[in-house]
């Protein structure tokens, strides 16, 4: 039986050309795939089941340039899956994690797999992984879950878990925050996505690191744009200078004017948990909400996602600490 799919070729790297001043997404990607398959019998051979059409989009994009609206639209053609075994996302590798994330948000009763690829070299390239990342997503959409995954270097992981953690090197992609597979994805709220009442610019999600001897006054100046909502990038388990009195008055402030302020840790490993130290234990007092071990791009996308529904903040703040899309670990341990 053959399968089918659609592939999605949105830019990125996988089918980027040399321009002026680098590499630069480049069109014409189904002649350039068909070429490239002809002059591979290995990879031709692999798809000798598989039927597959390609969408590119008008507009092809290096993924830095991708915006909120983006996701909302590549999750809109993902519901046309009518005679489809599931999608291939062609996708820039720089912010992949970020789509992968919000449109594991949007999808949640998607009934096929979604599969966001991209590669680390172009297409046609010396030694270049895009082939063999490509004909390997489109061979899982046979084997995948319905769900939005991520494959890459022969890893399929969970759309809303993986962070881009080389720059360079094929193994791009990880889920260090993701100990096994969940077998099941558990039960969890649904977003109705498409009844979303916000504008995508009228949002405003700030984000800042904690670095030691961190100046109180930069959180003051992005509490006084009036963001939404803050997402703070905590030391280890979740720990800020208790003893810096400007930052705790700052995010007092925070708390005053109703903007959510959302903890992540900045390990590459690690979640929240504002218990263990007494650094941390304020936070909580303070109203900061614990992402748990939510990558940044999850956090992100996530607080994007339910401000665009213009839900009340108490809804937002419940939803965030509660897993959606298998997102975060359900609980602490
Ligand atoms: N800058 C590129 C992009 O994200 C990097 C890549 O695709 O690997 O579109």
């Amino acid at each position: 039986m053959p399968i089918h799919l659609k592939i999605i070729y949105t830019g990125g790297t996988l089918g980027m050309q040399p321009g002026h001043q680098g590499l630069v997404p480049a069109s014409n990607f189904a002649e350039r795939l068909i070429a490239a398959l002809e002059a591979s019998p290995e990879h031709n051979r692999q798809l000798d089941l598989v039927e597959w059409s390609l969408t590119e989009r008008a507009a092809l994009l290096d993924s830095a340039n991708i915006v909120p609206a983006n996701w909302e639209e590549l999750a809109g053609l993902c519901l046309n899956t009518k005679g489809t075994d599931g999608i291939v996302i062609i996708h820039g590798t720089d912010t992949l994690a970020y789509t992968s994330s919000a449109l594991a948000y949007f999808l949640q009763d998607i009934e096929v797999p979604i599969i966001l690829t991209g590669s680390q070299k172009p297409l046609g390239a010396e030694k270049s992984d895009a082939l063999d990342n490509l004909v390997g997503a489109m061979l899982e959409v046979a084997r995948a879950k319905p769900g939005v995954w991520v494959y890459f270097h022969q890893q399929l992981m969970p759309g809303a878990r993986v962070v881009k953690k080389d720059a360079i090197g094929f193994a791009g992609f990880a889920t260090p925050r993701l100990a096994t597979l969940p077998e099941e994805a558990s039960p969890c709220p649904r977003i109705d996505w498409q009844q979303s009442h916000r504008d995508w610019s009228s949002i405003q999600i700030a984000t800042t690191q904690m670095v030691p001897g961190y100046n109180a006054d930069h959180l003051g100046a992005l509490i006084n744009t009036r963001p939404d909502a803050v997402i703070l990038s905590l030391f280890g388990l979740g720990t800020l200078a208790d003893q810096n009195d400007a930052l705790l008055s700052a995010l007092r402030a925070a708390k005053q004017k109703n903007i959510v302020v959302a903890a992540v840790s900045q390990c590459y490993i690690g979640q929240i948990d504002f218990s263990m130290y007494s650094t941390g234990a304020q936070l909580a007092l303070l109203g900061v909400l614990n992402g748990r071990d939510l990558t940044l791009e999850a956090a992100y996308t996530k607080l994007l996602v339910l401000l665009r529904m213009g839900y009340p903040v108490e809804r937002v703040k419940q939803l965030f600490e509660q897993s959606l899309a298998n997102d975060m670990s359900s609980d602490h341990s």
